[in-house]
């Protein structure tokens, strides 16, 4: 996909890194539970939810985090977005509301080093539950 003249992905500048996760499940080598994919990313069931629908949303490019994107990502990274707020609506998740959350680094929790977004919902979460 083409923005602004740019290729969305910045593909030929992030070669995908053969020991991620991430890269392998976009690569089809290792299994996941995809609930919706297109030509800039995918989206599959989170392997250990941390809420009733809890799904990640992976660009197809190996990104390290959400601090290697640049204003160049701007399409990218709307288009993500996007998709997330899409999946919410398909999961039934949207009227009740629900997070997107990416974590940056070690001390944020992050565990695989490849941008992604967690789409959680379905019940209350613990700041606004009585
Ligand atoms: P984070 O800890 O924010 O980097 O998020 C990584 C997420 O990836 C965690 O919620 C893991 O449960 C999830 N995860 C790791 N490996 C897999 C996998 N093979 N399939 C699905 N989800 C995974
Ligand atoms: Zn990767």
């Amino acid at each position: 996909m083409n923005a602004g003249g740019r290729d969305m992905t910045g593909s030929a500048d992030r070669p995908r890194d053969p020991d991620c996760v991430f890269c392998r499940i976009v690569a089809n080598e290792l299994p996941s539970t995809r609930v919706a994919e297109d030509e800039v990313a995918i989206a599959f069931r989170d392997i250990a939810p941390q809420a009733p629908t809890h799904i990640l949303v992976v660009p197809r490019v190996h990104i390290p985090s959400a601090a290697h994107l640049t204003d160049a990502d701007s399409a990218l990274s709307g288009h993500l977005l996007a998709m997330c707020a899409e999946i919410a609506r398909a999961e039934g998740i949207s009227q009740g509301g629900y997070r997107i959350s990416t974590a940056v680094g070690k001390w944020a929790g992050q565990t695989v080093d490849h941008l992604h977004f967690h789409v959680m919902g379905g019940r209350p979460s613990r700041s606004t539950a009585a």
